[in-house]
C-alpha cells in the first residue's frame, strides 16, 4: 500500500476577514490576485511540486495550508485550484485538501472544490464553547462549526476538526466536549494544538498585561490526554498535537514551545492507562511493561519526565520496558511480579 504524504503548500493568512488574537500567520500583503504576485505564487507552487517524491510509494495530497482558503477572492482560488490540477492530471497527486474557518464554507463554494477534487477540508473549529470563540476573537460561532460539518458531509467531503487547547476563556471541560462534539460532527480525523503565544499578537499583549495565563510544555502535554484519548476511542485519528517544530516555535516567548509535544502527550497516555491497569497493587513490585514497538522513547525522552512520573505514582520496585509487536498504539501490556 503507498503511504499518505502531503505537499503542503502554504497560503499565510490568504482569505482570512481578520487577524484571530492568538494567530501568528504572516499577512501577505497585495495578493489579491494581482498579475504579478498570484505569477509568483503559481511559480513557487510549480517548485513545491518538485518534491513530489517517488510517486510508486507515495500517495501525494496537494495541501493549501495556511489560511482560510474559502474565503481567497475567487479568481485567485480558482488558480490555484487549476495549477493543481495539472499536476493531479500528471500523476503527481491524486487529490487535494485545503483548510478553511467554518463560517466560510456554503454549498456554492463546496461545488467549487469538489469539481477541482477537493476531497478534505480542515476546519478550524478551535472550541465549540461561544465565550472561548469570542475572547480568542474568531469572528465565528460553535453553531457555524455545526452547519459547516453538515455541509461537508451533504458534499461527501471529509472533515478534519482542528482544535485548540488553553484558549482565553477555555478549560479542560470544555475542551473535552470540543473533542467529543468534533467527533459527533462526522470528522475523520483531528489536530490539537494547545496555544502558544507569539509576539505580534493581541494574545501576547493580554499575557504581557498578566490577563492571559499560558500553558507550559508538561501541562500542555498532559491537557492534551483527555482530548487525545477521546479521539482514539471514537475513532477519529489524530494527525498531529502541537505546532511543527521551528525557530519560530522554539524562539515564542511564552507557552508550549517544545517541538516534540506528541511524543509527551502520548507518554503521559500510556502512564494514564498503567496507573489505571495497575490501580494501586504495583507498590514493591516488579512492573513488567510491554509497549508497541518503538513508544520507548515516550517513558525515557524529556529526562524521562513520564517514567519519574510513573514510579511516582505507583511506587514500584521496578519498572521494566520492553517492547511487544503485536501491540498497536496507544494500546500497553502490564506483568507484575513480586
Ligand atoms: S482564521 Fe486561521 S489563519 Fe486566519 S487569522 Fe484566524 S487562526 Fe489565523
Amino acid at each position: 500500500m503507498k503511504k499518505h504524504r502531503n505537499l503542503p503548500f502554504f497560503v499565510p493568512f490568504a482569505g482570512c476577514p481578520f487577524r484571530c488574537k492568538f494567530c501568528s500567520q504572516e499577512k501577505i500583503t497585495g495578493c489579491e490576485g494581482s498579475a504579478e504576485t498570484l505569477s509568483a505564487e503559481l511559480d513557487s507552487f510549480d517548485s513545491m511540486m518538485l518534491h513530489a517524491g517517488d510517486l510508486s510509494k507515495t500517495e501525494n495530497q496537494i495541501a493549501f495550508f495556511g489560511g482560510s482558503f474559502t474565503g481567497i477572492p475567487k479568481a485567485r482560488m480558482i488558480a490555484l485550484l487549476e495549477r493543481a490540477q495539472t499536476y493531479i492530471e500528471r500523476g503527481y497527486a491524486s487529490s487535494i485538501r485545503i483548510s478553511t474557518r467554518p463560517d466560510l464554507i456554503d454549498d456554492e463554494v463546496l461545488e467549487l472544490l469538489v469539481r477541482y477534487r477537493v476531497t478534505d477540508v480542515e476546519l478550524g473549529v478551535q472550541s465549540m464553547d461561544d465565550e472561548v470563540l469570542r475572547l480568542s476573537g474568531r469572528g465565528h460561532t460553535a453553531k457555524d462549526s455545526r452547519v459547516a460539518a453538515e455541509r461537508l458531509q451533504k458534499h461527501s467531503v471529509r472533515f478534519t476538526g482542528q482544535m485548540m487547547l488553553a484558549l482565553p476563556g477555555s478549560d479542560e471541560r470544555k475542551e473535552l466536549a470540543t473533542a467529543h462534539e468534533i467527533c459527533s460532527m462526522g470528522a475523520v480525523s483531528a489536530r490539537i494544538y494547545p496555544t502558544v503565544v507569539f509576539e505580534g499578537t493581541e494574545l501576547y499583549d493580554m499575557t504581557v498585561r498578566g490577563e492571559y495565563i499560558p500553558l507550559d510544555d508538561l501541562t500542555a502535554a498532559k491537557r492534551t490526554v483527555p482530548c487525545l484519548e477521546t479521539f482514539i476511542s471514537l475513532g477519529v485519528r489524530v494527525l498531529k498535537i502541537g505546532l511543527q517544530s521551528s525557530k519560530e516555535l522554539s524562539t515564542a516567548p511564552f507557552g508550549p514551545r517544545d517541538g516534540s509535544l506528541a511524543e509527551l502527550a502520548y507518554g503521559f497516555l500510556y502512564a494514564k492507562r498503567i496507573i489505571e491497569q495497575v490501580s494501586g497493587n504495583a507498590a514493591g513490585k516488579t512492573l513488567n511493561i510491554f509497549l508497541p514497538r518503538g513508544e520507548i522513547s515516550k517513558f525515557t525522552g524529556h529526562k524521562g519526565v513520564v517514567l519519574q512520573e510513573l514510579k511516582q505514582a505507583l511506587l514500584p520496585a521496578c519498572i521494566n520496558l520492553r517492547e511487544d509487536g503485536t501491540l498497536s498504539v496507544p494500546n500497553v501490556k502490564i506483568q507484575i511480579e513480586g
